[in-house]
């Protein structure tokens, strides 16, 4: 049984309490939500949709403190503009625009700042969306690591789409866009200097355009969200919980590369508990699902893209078929911080 979160074992802070598992739904909902608790917070999908002069806007932020800064396929600044989008394309929005704050440890080399400012830069041009407003930050050395940068998102949603987390229905399908675990695995070889997994590299992408694409083949999409912090397991868990569904997967249909397997098995993690980065997960009305899939099939970020299961009535609980033909529930990543992996 675990007790409140402000209790004596754990007076402060935790690196767990970062790592988009149990812990850090805890601090939300347990210390969080409480005080800061309003009906657009309450939605917890990833970005807000405000109503603002007859439109509908999608608005969001994220920090990014991804260690190391540069890693096999992007850096921290591609990543913030990427993250942002993303969770701005989760609300079914088209982005119109993004702020950026960076925080700069003193003594970050100036040559390092500029390397990935045009990273940012060149990551916001390709998606088509300007960096609108900024700030930056010094802090004294240690006061940070190197460079945390926030970005935050204002996104347009057009007339008649409608998702969100709570919008899973018994009798969706479940579709996914591509391998998981890449940018998880990317970061944590990396760290460990892990040379077989060198083939690994941050799946770090944009995917409003694919969310466009998929919406236009079916606009009734119910529900979209990016499987980062906490990986497959705890976006599908959040999905089940917001729609108070089952959610039954089939691990066979899930992709993973033959390098991110193997080094999650060295270092004895579960891929369904890795980041991605440039990947997302739909819950589909069936009748749409294939017409959703043939189009995501097209798209550059969603040529892998399959049905990997089903939503049901019953308890908020995700169910996996394994390779081998058992069920096994797949839970939340709980005890296992992997810090600052975006
Ligand atoms: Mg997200």
């Amino acid at each position: 049984m675990e007790g409140p979160i402000l209790d004596k074992r754990s007076p402060a802070v935790l690196l767990d309490h970062g790592s988009g598992g149990r812990a850090s739904r805890r601090l939300v909902e347990e210390l969080l939500l409480p005080h800061l608790k309003n009906d657009l917070l309450d939605r917890m999908d990833d970005a807000a949709v405000l109503q603002a002069g007859g439109a509908r806007l999608a608005f969001t932020t994220d920090s990014y403190v991804v260690d190391p800064i540069f890693f096999p396929g992007g850096d921290i600044g591609m990543l913030a503009v990427h993250g942002t989008i993303n969770d701005l394309a989760m609300a079914g929005a088209r982005p119109v625009a993004l702020s950026a704050g960076l925080i700069l440890e003193e003594g970050l080399p100036l040559a390092d700042l500029e390397r990935i400012v045009a990273s940012m830069a060149k990551a916001a041009a390709n998606a088509g969306v300007p960096i609108a407003t900024g700030d930056t930050k010094v802090v004294a050395r240690g006061a940070a690591d190197k460079i945390f940068i926030n970005t935050a998102g204002i996104g347009l949603v057009p007339d008649g789409v409608d998702v969100s987390g709570h919008h899973g229905r018994a009798g969706d399908c479940v579709i996914l866009s591509g391998p998981i675990a890449e940018h998880g695995v990317a970061i944590l070889s990396t760290r460990a200097g892990l040379s077989f997994a060198s083939s690994c590299r941050s799946d770090s992408a944009p995917l409003a355009g694919l969310v466009a694409d998929m919406l236009a083949a079916c606009p009734s999409i119910h529900s979209l969200r990016d499987p980062t912090r906490g990986g497959l397991a705890a976006t599908l868990n959040e999905l089940a919980s917001q729609s108070h569904v089952r959610i039954d997967i089939d691990e066979t249909a899930i992709p993973v590369s033959e390098a991110a397997a193997s080094a999650c098995e060295i270092l004895g993690i579960d891929p369904l508990h890795l980041a991605n980065e440039g990947v997302l997960v739909a819950l589909v009305p069936e009748p749409g699902a294939v017409a959703v899939v043939d189009t995501m099939r097209a798209h550059p970020y969603g040529r892998q893209a399959r049905i990997i299961g089903r939503v049901l009535e019953g308890e908020p609980i995700v169910v996996m078929k394994t390779v081998i033909g058992g069920k096994r529930i797949v839970s939340v990543p709980s005890g296992q911080p992997l810090p600052r992996i975006c």
